[in-house]
């Protein structure tokens, strides 16, 4: 069936204006309120939307954008400088997170739209399954770190950590000072088994690649996330 000409021009017409606001809003002769302009950093205290899914994605290849959006979120955070450790190893666009939201982190090394993204799963995940779990926050969640120059176990290819564009997290240690370990737990019943498994399930909708325990026995441990080309939730 072929198009009618009217559809057609009428259809083209609203690309070419979408294109139009889309320049104007960007080199901001259009003013959108922050929270519905897709160009502004994200405000990541608040509830998941469309739009701010829209500005991470833009924020991924915006360092200064992040690490805004982590001074807005009260997160102590300055850009490190970059710096190469051979052409495979290289730490760039990183910042040093030692917190997020109300969670403590051993300081650590990362680039600065995976902190970001932990921000945003601590706050929006971790939180609230925890309140809903075990009837208190998380303190402190701990992990194996970020930048490793190493290649991925059993292969040829160069991991994420070998850039920081990569987090092992190993557990979550509760308000009442209780360990919820990704090992000893993950694969138990109960209330910490469900937890974990929340909370990772959580991970996928912010990184692009998440693995635990439920992907091989080199993840028995830990969970892990990147923001490689990869993408899965396993
Ligand atoms: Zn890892």
């Amino acid at each position: 069936m072929k198009a009618s000409p009217v559809f057609v021009r009428l259809f083209l017409l609203l690309v070419l204006l979408a294109i139009v606001f889309s320049f104007a809003v960007q080199l901001r002769l259009v003013k959108l309120p922050p929270e519905y302009d897709p160009f502004m950093p994200p405000d990541l205290r608040a509830a998941p939307s469309f739009m701010r899914n829209l500005q991470m994605k833009i924020l991924d290849q915006n360092p200064q954008a992040c690490v805004t959006a982590l001074h807005q979120a009260k997160v102590t955070a300055s850009l490190l400088p970059n710096s190469g450790r051979g052409p495979a190893c290289y730490l760039d666009n990183t910042v040093m997170l030692n917190r997020v939201s109300v969670a403590q982190f051993r300081p650590e090394q990362t680039r600065c739209n995976v902190a970001a993204r932990l921000y945003l799963w601590e706050r929006h995940v971790v939180q609230p399954l925890a309140r809903k779990y075990f009837g208190m926050n998380v303190k402190e969640i701990t992990h194996f770190g970020s930048y490793n120059c190493r290649t991925i176990r059993g292969s040829d290819n160069m991991s994420e950590h070998a850039t920081a564009n990569a987090f092992d997290i190993s557990g979550f240690r509760l308000a009442n000072g209780r360990m919820v370990s990704v090992l000893k737990r993950f694969k138990t019943g109960g209330t910490d088994g469900r937890f974990l498994r929340s909370v990772r399930d959580g991970l996928c909708d912010y990184f692009n690649l998440t693995l635990s325990p439920d992907y091989n026995a080199d993840h028995a441990d830990h969970f892990h996330v990147d923001m490689g080309w990869v993408r899965g939730c396993h």
